[in-house]
């Protein structure tokens, strides 16, 4: 079995971390207690992909959670899973990072990592063949952006042959009214660009937008945001959590999606979108399923997919559903849209179907793109770190906990280098060869809608 170490740290980590152990267990059968309560063997199948079996038949989630104040751990504890997870994966600081990255990653969390590490490294040693990590945690807190990347360097370095997977929630001023927010950002963009093989970038001001315009919700709450979260963890994991082919461990989605190492930044995207507590049975065809999941307005990421070029792109397909008419509607959509993929990666569109929907849906589907798009949304944080860094504006509070304003110029100047990466290849073409410089084409216009 390959196994997969789970950790969340920091408020939105826990939080969105539990949403998705909730969800998955119910998947796979396992009730609040922690017993099989199931219905198919498939439940079963690779079930020590995310649990332990303890003593009794009981299944614990193979998780750490760290926070690095006590009230996120309390209030996954009385939430409906809390007894689920075991009492020896909670670890927590007292002080909390005050929305300071230097906290998070040189003061308050150092203090803790060591501890965690054991925990983590205890996990570890449990699995028969570990194929990585998967963090949970948002990029613009103190401890899931600052602790965060000193879990991820430490344990990168500790597992250099693992593979490391990210869930990286990204901030949005529409969501937090906290003005530092690109400080941490950029600061773990900075180390998520040479620490982790895959990053889901999970964007809240996607998020936002998806609620407000498309579900109708006029003041989402986080608990609205938490709930696509979940559901496009849950579809991304599908692959790995039940038996199949096409993307079935962490390594085999790494190979497919990255064509080079620090392009790892992924898209989520689901279908239907469907909004807490409106869980419809609706009659979804495959083809608008796919048509939704191509759809700018159902992409996690505030970035639209026409204004770059998927380098690569997979789908999760979950519920009956002809494998016929998946490859189809596939193949039309790449067809169609053919200047939207880049022609020197052949086949760089795969999609798989997994029969077992989630709960609530007949048929839904899952999209993962690796698109230069993504640049959109690195220029955003971008420009709103830059405009504060120009006039060193809260930087006391960041060379107060020991760092150096240095760090700040080499992580803008990193994440100046991924954008310029990106906008790369999305202008090479197959005929410039290999070295890849770009002509200046990029507005090609002639495709059709
Ligand atoms: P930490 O506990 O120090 O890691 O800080 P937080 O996780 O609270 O980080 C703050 C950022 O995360 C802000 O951009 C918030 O908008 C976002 N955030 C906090 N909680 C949640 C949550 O439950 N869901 C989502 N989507 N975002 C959250």
């Amino acid at each position: 079995m390959r196994e997969i170490v789970h950790i969340q740290i920091g408020q939105a980590g826990n939080n969105i971390g539990t949403k998705f152990w909730e969800l998955i267990s119910d998947e796979h059968g396992i009730d609040p207690s922690g017993y099989y309560h199931g219905n198919t063997d498939l439940q079963l199948e690779r079930i020590n992909v995310y649990f332990n079996e303890a003593q009794g038949g009981r299944f614990v989630p193979r998780a750490v959670l760290v926070d690095l104040e006590a009230g996120t751990m309390d209030s996954v504890r009385s939430s409906a899973f809390g007894q689920l997870f075991s009492p020896d994966s909670f670890i927590f600081g007292r002080e909390g990072a005050g929305n300071n990255w230097a906290k998070g990653h040189y003061t308050e969390g150092a203090e803790i990592a060591d501890h965690v590490l054991e925990v983590t490294r205890k996990e570890a040693e449990g699995c028969d063949c570990l194929q990585g990590f998967q963090i949970v945690h948002s990029l613009g807190g103190g401890t899931g952006s600052g602790m965060g990347c000193l879990l991820l360097g430490k344990i990168r370095e500790e597992y250099p042959d693992r593979i490391i997977s990210t869930f990286s929630i990204i901030p949005s001023p529409k969501v937090s009214d906290t003005v530092v927010e690109p400080y941490n950002c950029v600061m773990s963009l900075h180390h998520l660009v040479e620490n982790t093989d895959e990053t889901y970038m999970i964007d809240n001001e996607a998020l936002h937008d998806i609620c407000y315009r498309t579900l109708k919700l006029s003041a989402p709450a986080l608990a609205d945001l938490n709930h696509l979260i979940s559901a496009a963890m849950c579809g991304v994991t599908a692959c790995i959590r039940f038996p199949g082919q096409l993307n079935a461990d962490l390594r085999k989605i790494k190979v497919n999606m990255v064509p080079f190492p620090r392009l790892h930044f992924f898209v989520p995207g689901f279908a239907p979108l469907v909004s807490r507590g409106a869980m419809q049975y609706q009659a979804l065809t495959v083809p608008q399923l796919v048509l939704q999941l191509f759809d700018a307005k159902n992409m996690m990421c505030a970035c639209d997919p026409r204004h770059g070029r998927y380098l690569t792109a997979a789908t999760i397909f979950r519920g009956r559903m002809s494998t016929k008419e998946v490859d189809e509607q596939m193949y039309n959509i790449q067809d169609k849209n053919s200047s939207y993929f880049i022609e020197w990666i052949p086949n760089n569109l795969k999609s798989a179907i997994c029969d077992i929907p989630p709960r609530g849906l007949k048929i839904c589907g899952t999209f993962i793109g690796n698109t230069t798009a993504i640049q959109e949304l690195f220029k955003r944080v971008g420009e709103q770190f830059s405009a504060m860094f120009r006039r060193k504006a809260f930087l006391h509070w960041y060379t107060g906990e020991g760092m150096e304003e240095m760090e700040f110029t080499e992580a803008e100047s990193n994440m100046n280098d991924l954008i310029a990466e990106y906008q790369q290849y999305q202008e090479a073409s197959t005929e410039e060869g290999e070295d890849g410089e770009g002509n200046d084409d990029d507005d090609e216009e002639e495709e059709e809608e």
